[in-house]
């Protein structure tokens, strides 16, 4: 999180905009007369103001959703992030204003002006918000950033944040800009702890739909440096095996019946990747499915046996947490069934009239935050 180089930088940025709990710092490239900067400049006004107008909303959202505004404007550089780092966007400690801050792009390489200014404001939304969490009171420690447990909240709670901006955005006929769906559709087998942090931003979504939006909030105003997120996620929700919700749910990404409905993620990305497709090709067929899954990781399987109105389905794990459900989808991947948990003695699931194939969910979910570990299971499906 560190800026390099930045004191060459800050100085440069002289021309300064108030918005809402945000100041901004920019350098406008076509002046008269002065120095040009570069790409360090922004390109046009209409960057700054988007920006602004995404702080505005931001702080708003966050008002009406009870997070504490801080104390002093968050400040905000916009320059060429290339000069400084690997060019990403960051959230800061800035030491010379004593508070969380922002560092973001002066420009982009999308190819049309709606593009751009779309990305920027999904850009805003997610650090802006990242300055919001790290300074409620559970959470503010000055520079130091939150505690490694709360990390993958915290990138979920910025996505999940972008999202409604791109919902909103969408009413008003923009385009979409779903930039962690991709991975939120291609791996689901990443755990959410670590490298899958991004998507967390769905499960917040999920918790949003189901819970309130007020939900998400009162992590952060109720949660402290010492709590452990899953514990207090399970507290507020009164749900045991949450994620093995989550998890059945996020595959029907498509259909309006899911609380993980995504129209925008399945005209896109279509849907979550199977980590294999079983095909029972005759009556007396008995198939062994080996896997394995980290925590906080899903697999997805779909198992096909045309003409059959049950199957008979085991699941065995070498963790009790490692827990499996099975649902009967059609052909659009809309859910005409279930869903049913499985268990280590067979079961029969039914084969509803119109079923595609039965989708079965692995996730493992951990008690308490850990560091994902690779849990094993078979499937036994007859
Ligand atoms: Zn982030």
């Amino acid at each position: 999180m560190r800026v390099l180089n930045f004191n060459r930088v800050w100085p440069t940025l002289t021309v300064h905009r108030e918005a809402g709990d945000f100041s901004m710092c920019c350098a406008e490239r076509d002046l008269p007369r002065g120095p040009g900067y570069g790409a360090r400049a922004v390109r046009y006004p209409g960057i700054v103001e988007n920006y602004r107008r995404t702080f505005l909303w931001l702080r708003d959202e966050w008002a009406t959703l009870g997070l504490r505004p801080p104390p002093a404007p968050f400040p905000v550089y916009v320059f060429d992030l290339t000069e400084t780092g690997n060019g990403l966007p960051h959230m800061f400690w800035d030491g010379r204003n004593s508070n969380w801050a922002c560092a973001l792009p002066s420009g982009t390489d999308k190819t049309t002006k709606r593009d751009e200014l779309q990305f920027l404001r999904a850009l805003a939304a997610h650090e802006g918000t990242h300055c919001y969490c790290v300074q409620q009171s559970g959470f503010f420690r000055g520079e130091t950033y939150l505690p490694e447990p709360w990390h993958w909240i915290s990138e979920g709670t910025a996505v999940w944040m972008e999202l409604r901006l791109l919902d909103r955005l969408d009413r008003l006929r923009s385009n979409d800009a779903l930039s962690f769906s991709r991975d939120w559709c291609d791996y689901p087998e990443e755990p959410m702890l670590t490298r899958g942090q991004y998507q967390c931003g769905l499960f917040m979504r999920y918790l949003a739909k189901r819970w309130g939006e007020t939900l998400i909030a009162r992590l952060w105003t109720e949660g402290t440096w010492e709590d452990d997120p899953w514990v207090l996620i399970r507290r507020l929700t009164g749900r045991e095996n949450l994620l093995s919700d989550y998890a059945d749910e996020a595959y029907f990404v498509g259909d309006p019946g899911s609380a993980c409905y995504s129209p925008h993620i399945a005209a896109r990305f279509h849907s979550r990747a199977l980590a294999e497709s079983v095909l029972l090709d005759d009556a007396s067929a008995e198939l062994v499915v080996p896997g394995d899954l980290r925590d906080t990781g899903t697999n997805y399987y779909a198992v096909r046996a045309y003409g059959r109105t049950h199957l008979s389905i085991a699941f065995r794990s070498d963790n009790s947490m490692c827990i499996a459900t099975a649902s009967a989808a059609d052909s659009k991947l809309r859910r005409i069934g279930g869903p049913a948990v499985l268990a280590p003695d067979y079961r029969e699931i039914p084969v509803p009239e119109g079923s595609d194939h039965l989708v079965l969910s692995i996730t493992v979910e951990p008690e308490t935050w850990v560091r994902p570990a690779k849990r094993n299971f078979h499937i036994l499906v007859k």
